[in-house]
């Protein structure tokens, strides 16, 4: 069998270096490039903290994909560099798949009309962990039965956002199963700002940052006489990596785009 070659962009970064981790380990894949801002011309294996991959690091995408032959470029760096990097990928018939978070709904939209009429299979997941989106499908399962539910997210302190994009995902994702509801008493007040945390059409969202935390999500629904909880937790970045080892094996069957993962879990 053919091994898939892979361009990793952002490879000294933390997604991008996990993933390059990940690589190392799989049989059928094999790291041909990688796409930085820096280091033009340097072997990844001169880098210690990286895996020792004989392979050249190239400033210039357009390089990149004149000089390497690749079948799917993977892009872990940041949202204007990741639009520029998936566009490019796709108009050289390389499939990309995406983890960079951040595009606009109208770049979402012009990729996918790209990919489309190149016929070039491209994923885009704002995340790759599999038991995250398990959680968020489970979660809009039970809301057609338990129209009251609150979402805690909890992340470490360097994170820039709140709420989480999965916390207001899960939330869309209710409301599209449960009919719009204002939850708590219909008098309540808050005698301190935010107590009752963010509201998405009356589901409460409340966001910790700690450090120590890495990605974790409780979504609690409750009922006359019972609370049904599901919960998910990221450890640590690994825990992204089957998602993109799943996403790098469906992109170079697909001739669209698709946009999360939930879209290409049977
Ligand atoms: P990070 O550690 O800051 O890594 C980003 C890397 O991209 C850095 O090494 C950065 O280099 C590099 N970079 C910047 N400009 C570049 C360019 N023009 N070409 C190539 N590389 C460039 O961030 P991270 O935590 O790995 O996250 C990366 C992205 O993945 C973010 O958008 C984040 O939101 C997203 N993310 C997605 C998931 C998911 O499941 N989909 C999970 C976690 C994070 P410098 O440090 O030198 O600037």
């Amino acid at each position: 069998m053919e091994k898939i070659k892979v361009i990793v962009a952002g490879p000294r970064g933390k997604m991008g270096s996990e993933a390059l981790r990940m690589i190392e380990k799989q049989s059928d894949l094999d790291l041909v490039a990688c796409l930085d801002h820096k280091y033009e011309g340097m072997k990844i294996s001169e880098f210690d903290e990286l895996p020792p991959f004989d392979v050249t690091i190239y400033n210039d995408i357009v390089e990149c994909l004149e000089t390497v032959e690749a079948d799917v470029l993977v892009d872990l760096t940041t949202p204007e560099v990741g639009y520029l990097h998936t566009k490019t990928a796709i108009q050289y018939g390389v499939r990309p798949v995406v983890g960079t978070t951040g595009f606009t709904d109208e770049q979402l939209q012009e990729l996918t009309d790209l990919s489309e009429e190149k016929g070039i299979g491209t994923i885009i997941a704002p995340n790759f962990a599999l038991g995250a989106v398990l959680m968020m499908q489970f979660a809009k399962w039970a809301a057609k039965y338990f129209p009251d539910v609150e979402i805690i997210e909890k992340h470490h302190d360097n994170k820039l956002d709140a709420p989480s994009g999965t916390a207001v995902k899960t939330a869309s994702l209710i409301k599209e199963v449960r009919e719009s509801k204002k939850q708590g008493h219909p008098d309540e007040k808050e005698t301190l700002d935010g107590a009752r945390g963010a509201d998405v059409d009356g589901m409460k969202i409340h966001s910790m940052r700690l450090p120590g935390l890495v990605a974790h999500q409780e979504v609690v629904f409750g009922s006359a006489g019972e609370n049904l909880t599901i919960k998910h937790d990221s450890f640590h970045r690994e825990s992204f990596m089957t998602g993109v080892k799943l996403a790098i094996d469906q992109a170079v069957k697909l001739d669209i785009l698709v946009y999360g993962l939930e879209n290409i879990m049977e």
